[in-house]
């Protein structure tokens, strides 16, 4: 490390001097909530607050929904030339990395993931998405149908009009940011509620929509809680479309606010239970056991696709699982604003306790616990969790079908391709899996017969900007990232000419 480089001590200095913004964003202006309510924002890092952020409910969603409505109805965005709105969402790019080290620090802070992680992956690749989809804007083309000689036909691609967008805490500016992006590239306004827990990268992102010069009322971000803000945006008459991230569970209610409201389009991304296959013949072992390990502990495990059900063939099984172990002893729990820390705090007492408790109904249902299974860093005040293996899970085992959300990785064996792909599909998700095999036909087969939106061959957790991500089955339905995202932002519109 150069003198340059950030170290433990300049991120504190940079945190005690961070001017957080903590009001909610309606109309272009920085407002806090109607009912003057606000709530404490913790830092799971070590459990004190940073700060009390405003707690929006059905009165702010009120005035935050006629603001994005009056800017949609005015064209002041979505009738702008493309090439004007695309200079625009550029300028949003540039600010977000111009401003990544705040923007990482926000996010470290607020939901305890390592500050090298959100300087690393989510600041960049959420300004290369919001890039992504600027670039894109002026290179979208409606179709002529055909329709013969004495007609013709257009079928045209048209914003919905205000959309809701409603995101967890796990990647919060980046779960964010791939819903925005791409929502306002086609000319939308939007209301956004970020996830109570990580409400601060998305105030600041609506900040610097701002600046870059999206007009006032086209993104509104309103903070608050789930039950409150975001139902409130569930189940508004006046909301065209509702975009979410999150829990199944909660996935389920925005269903059925839309069937109780107005049918507004609903599209969800939901939780997951990622099967990792290794077959006998893979490759590369070592290489595979390492990305096992990352595949759960990166993040705190707090991955939506997190690889959480460890398939092994029987007959490397407790090779391929020392190794995977070995792998495992690199993600040590630490503070999150250490440039060296790899794995930080989970994002508050809630999930840290419910964590707690699938390790223990782990041990209870019969699994063998192989490494961790208790907190760590338990004077720090934060929310941490020792990286947990357990050996000897049976399909069944709760462990092996909840979402746990966490660094703990249930390993499964099988005898046989088929068994394999049973084990795979036996489970109420589809988000993603991932096979190792130099065998083409068999690495085919994975990707045919296993029912998820992601299938990896030889890697985990790949892909980038370009290829959509969602899931099959109760990991929910629409598809966020791709010029495929594009689809549900819009809406088809018939116009027949005779001539
Ligand atoms: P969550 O509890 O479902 O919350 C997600 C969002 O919904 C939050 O903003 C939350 O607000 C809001 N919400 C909660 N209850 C609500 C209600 N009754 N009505 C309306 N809105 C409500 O999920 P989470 O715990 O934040 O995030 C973890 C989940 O997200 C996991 O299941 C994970 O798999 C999933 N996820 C999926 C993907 C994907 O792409 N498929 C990506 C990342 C995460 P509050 O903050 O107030 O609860
Ligand atoms: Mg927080």
């Amino acid at each position: 490390m150069d003198a340059s480089t950030p170290t433990l001590a300049s991120w504190e200095e940079r945190a005690a001097r961070l001017q957080i913004r903590n009001q909610a964003l309606i109309d272009g202006r920085l407002v806090p909530a109607a009912s003057g309510k606000s709530f404490d924002d913790i830092s799971p890092r070590d459990g004190r607050v940073l700060t009390r952020v405003a707690s929006c409910d059905a009165e702010d969603v009120d005035r935050a929904v006629a603001a994005a409505r009056r800017s949609f109805e005015s064209g002041v965005w979505r009738e702008q030339h493309p090439r004007a709105r695309k200079a625009v969402l550029l300028t949003l790019a540039r600010l977000i990395e111009e401003n990544a080290e705040e923007l990482a620090l926000l996010e470290t802070l607020d939901m305890g993931k390592p500050i090298r992680d959100s300087l690393n992956i989510d600041v960049p690749l959420s300004a290369r998405c919001v890039q992504y989809y600027a670039e894109a804007i002026d290179k979208l083309y409606d179709q002529v149908g055909p329709s013969g000689p004495g007609s013709m036909s257009l079928i045209l691609r048209e914003p919905l009009g205000v959309i809701g967008v409603v995101v967890p805490w796990n990647f919060p500016l980046m779960m964010a940011v791939w819903k925005v992006a791409p929502a306002l590239a086609v000319g939308n306004s939007l209301v956004l509620k970020p996830a109570e827990q990580s409400p601060l990268t998305a105030i600041r992102l609506g900040e610097l929509a701002l600046e870059a010069g999206l007009p006032p009322g086209v993104l509104n971000v309103v903070p608050g809680f789930g039950e409150t803000a975001g139902q409130a945006i569930g189940r508004h008459m006046d909301v065209d479309m509702l975009t979410f991230t999150g829990s199944t569970e909660v996935g389920k209610y925005f269903m059925r606010y839309s069937g109780e409201s107005n049918l507004k389009r609903v599209s969800l991304e939901c939780g997951g239970k990622t099967p990792h296959i290794v077959m006998p013949d893979a490759a590369d072992l070592d290489r595979a056991a390492q990305e096992a390990a990352g595949g759960i502990f990166f993040n705190q495990g707090e991955v939506c696709n997190a690889g959480s059900r460890l398939l092994v063939h029987e007959s490397i099984k407790d090779e391929f699982l020392a190794k995977v172990i070995a792998y495992g002893r690199s993600w040590v729990p630490g503070d999150p604003l250490d440039p060296a820390t790899r794995m930080g705090a989970l994002v508050d007492s809630r999930q840290h306790e419910r964590v707690l408790g699938y390790i223990a109904k782990g041990q209870q249902e019969g699994a063998e616990l192989k490494c961790g299974g208790a907190a760590a860093r338990t004077d720090s005040g934060g929310y941490y969790i020792q990286p947990t293996v357990f050996d000897g899970v049976s399909p069944g085992m709760t462990i092996a079908q909840e979402e746990i959300f966490g660094p703990v990785l249930s390993t499964l064996t099988f005898r046989s391709t088929e068994e394999a792909f049973r084990i795979a599909n036996d489970t109420i998700y589809g988000l993603a899996a991932a096979i190792w095999t130099k065998d083409i036909s068999v690495a085919m087969k994975a990707a045919k017969t296993i029912k998820a939106g992601s299938v990896w061959i030889n890697c985990f957790d790949a892909g980038d900007i370009t290829t959509p991500f969602g899931g099959f089955k109760q990991s929910g339905f629409g598809r966020d990232k791709s010029l495929h995202a594009l689809e549900k932002y819009t809406d088809l519109k018939s116009v027949w000419i005779e001539l």
